[in-house]
């Protein structure tokens, strides 16, 4: 692999080169070579992780974790070499890693979990889990619905009060407020790693630290940082993660939630049934410690090993390469973005902010949905929308957006052809002049 040559002062990516390795690449979109950049929203996969899916597929596909034959015993080895590989690329031991089907299950069964808790449900320790009438859940005003919405089920549930982090102009977290917010009373701290419309590393240790001075409970979602920067889950000290593997170049339908090891055992099952017991009797069942615990029914088998794959793809190329490659990119597109008349960028932190390569921004007097439908014609790929973050939307008055997000692949000629293409779009519409 192609991946570790130096391109340019300060560039230890060959972006240029590594495309090569991904094939839906090679392809003209609406007569123009494609420039993917809604990498955010999914990401596209090498060949290798292809390869390895179809490989384990055709070679040795057979169920896990059962039967007496020569198949069975390979898939499985297959299976849980995979769970260590993607374990070790969080940082974490095989056993603290979950399989879910994506981060959306796994922020659903911690919240899920928590509610089985407060039923009475899982063994002693589960209690701790326990929420009560006036305990507060803190979100913060970033969230990607995956990571609010459960929250606010668990709180119709369980009588607790749910509260947030407000989002400064800027698009940082207003820490100041945090530490007002974050009390006696709070039982869970759940925050996004970074944000999926700001492109933001959010301050984790700050909130981990305020999180622990009262004893709560810690999840992150790793959404768009995982695949994106050198993430250690056990060092920056977070209870529970949830990430995806669609989103750093593998396949869909699989995805991790990371515990440590006091915190898995001690929560109770979400989902039930097969594949998680002990002993069965009609009336009852005792529980696998995890992380089979968490692990009810047949597993996203050839996913999981392709995404050990993406994960090895990417630990090839290394992941403080990945971020200094990316972080540039981001530079280079919020610099142009911010360049270009009656376009407005979301989160316009100065560069003493940490970030990925993504930018979500307003065109004054264009929807969103027009901007993405003059790009697509240009062969440029975006995400227009609300990008499953309403409340962070209304909070910069806003319905939709438009996010341009990159990727390993992306090279400084696709932020350009994209820049050149947004500073023609408010003429192409009639919607210049001066903006409010
Ligand atoms: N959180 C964030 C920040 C995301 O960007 C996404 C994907 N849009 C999710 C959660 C949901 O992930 P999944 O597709 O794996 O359910």
């Amino acid at each position: 692999m192609s991946s570790t040559i130096a391109s340019g002062p300060g560039r230890v990516l060959d972006a240029a080169a590594l495309r090569g390795d991904f094939p839906i690449l090679g392809q003209t979109v609406n007569g123009e070579s494609l420039v993917y950049l809604d990498s955010g929203a999914t990401s596209q996969k090498p060949q290798v992780v292809l390869d390895t899916e179809i490989d384990f597929l055709t070679r040795a596909n057979s169920a896990v974790h059962r039967g007496a034959h020569t198949l069975a015993a390979e898939a499985t080895e297959l299976f849980e070499d995979a769970r260590e590989t993607v374990a070790g690329f969080v940082g974490a031991e095989p056993d603290n890693l979950v399989w879910t089907s994506g981060a959306t299950l796994a922020l659903n069964l911690v919240a899920y979990s928590i509610g089985n808790a407060t039923a009475g449900r899982g063994a002693p320790a589960s209690a701790r889990f326990a929420l009560h009438a006036g305990d507060e859940i803190v979100v913060t005003e970033a969230e990607h619905h995956a990571n609010l919405i459960p929250w606010q089920e668990l709180a119709a549930r369980t009588g607790a009060v749910l509260r947030h982090i407000p989002v400064r102009d800027d698009g940082t977290l207003d820490m100041d407020a945090a530490a007002e917010i974050i009390g006696e009373r709070t039982r869970i701290v759940a925050f996004t790693h970074v944000s999926n419309v700001l492109g933001i590393v959010n301050p984790v240790a700050g909130l981990v630290a305020l999180a622990r001075s009262v004893g709560a409970l810690t999840v992150m979602d790793a959404c768009q940082s995982v695949p994106h920067l050198a993430v250690d889950l056990p060092a920056l000290g977070v209870d529970l993660a949830a990430f995806s593997g669609h989103k750093m170049l593998g396949p869909y339908g699989v995805g991790g939630l990371y515990g440590r090891t006091e915190v898995l055992e001690a929560l109770p099952p979400f989902l039930t049934g097969g594949s998680m017991v002990t002993t069965v009797t009609l009336d009852e069942a005792g529980f696998l410690p995890a992380p089979q615990k968490f692990e009810a029914g047949t597993q996203p088998v050839s996913q999981a090993i392709a995404l050990a794959a993406a994960a090895r793809y990417l630990g090839a190329i290394g992941m403080d390469a990945v971020h200094a490659h990316e972080r540039e990119i981001g530079r280079r597109l919020m610099v142009g973005l911010r360049d270009i008349d009656g376009v407005r960028v979301l989160g316009d932190a100065d560069s003493d902010v940490d970030r990925v390569g993504l930018a979500s921004f307003d065109v004054a007097g264009v929807h969103a949905h027009d901007v993405g439908q003059f790009l697509d014609a240009r062969g440029i790929a975006v995400r227009v929308g609300h990008h499953c973050a309403k409340p962070l939307h209304a909070r910069f008055g806003l319905t939709a957006s438009v996010r341009a997000s990159a990727s390993v692949f992306t090279t400084d000629d696709d932020i350009d052809r994209f820049l050149d293409a947004v500073a023609g779009v408010r003429s192409y519409f009639g919607a210049e002049g001066p903006t409010a």
